[in-house]
């Protein structure tokens, strides 16, 4: 009578038997836990820790980190700026474009309020109550832009006509005045996506004859889709816009 051989070990996924043992990956696995004098399996890989995560936006913020890296975000802009306008051409018209939230003024007491949650209704009043502060590094730069003569025109992702008188108010009381433009989001581009929309409202500055030799923002999609000589990213822990 023929009897069948034994298989003396298989992958776990039983997918392909092999003959024999010739030092295969679970050994391996099994000799390395038995030197660490581990007796139990290997546990799997958790995602990033949604508390964990809060915690480490926080300390960003109440260590001094960000804010430090705000600041050196804004040197970098203040110095390309200063340098750019220093061989300005005669006749040039240069303008520098600014981005709203996050980027001149700072919506963290209503996300560290909400414990980082987005809830529509609360962003509506918090915008309406004009309470947003000043980004402090940004708002300096935005000052030397305009001692600097430079025009300054701001493209924003909130909404037209909503949120304009708000804003305008908001920005008046920290001290953001003199812009060119408030360029928000028409009824119209609500299909468009923030780079669509967002360097199209750039390249009519252009149009107008306007060379754009800085755009800030705290986002890619603030700055993807050119129309500027430099771009600058500022940090946001907080959320991204696509
Ligand atoms: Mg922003």
């Amino acid at each position: 009578m023929e009897v069948a051989s034994p298989e003396p070990h298989r992958h776990v996924n039983n997918i392909e038997p092999i003959p024999a043992c010739h030092w295969c990956r679970g050994c391996v696995v099994g000799l390395c836990m038995a030197l660490a004098g581990c007796h139990s399996a290997p546990s799997l890989q958790e995602p990033l820790n949604l508390s964990q995560a809060k915690a480490a936006v926080s300390h960003y913020q109440d260590s001094g980190a960000y804010a430090r890296d705000l600041q050196q975000s804004a040197d970098l802009a203040r110095h390309w700026i200063e340098e750019r306008c220093a061989r300005r051409a005669a006749g040039e018209r240069l303008a520098v474009v600014f981005d709203i939230d996050e980027t001149l003024l700072s919506n963290a007491p209503l996300i560290r309020r909400l414990d980082y949650a987005y809830l529509a209704p609360e962003w509506v009043a918090w915008v309406d109550s004009a309470e947003a502060p000043a980004i402090e590094p940004v708002r300096a730069l935005y000052r030397r832009c305009l001692e600097l003569g430079l025009e300054v025109f701001l493209i924003t992702g909130r909404r037209d006509p909503s949120d304009r008188p708000a804003t305008v108010v908001n920005l008046r009381r920290q001290g953001l005045e003199g812009y060119a433009e408030l360029i928000l989001a028409q009824p119209g581009e609500r299909a468009l996506s923030t780079t669509q929309r967002k360097s199209g409202a750039r390249a009519a500055i252009e149009a107008r004859g306007y060379i754009i030799i800085a755009n800030v923002g705290d986002q890619e999609s603030d700055l993807r889709g050119g129309h500027s000589e430099r771009s600058f990213k500022l940090q946001n822990p907080f959320y991204i816009m696509e």
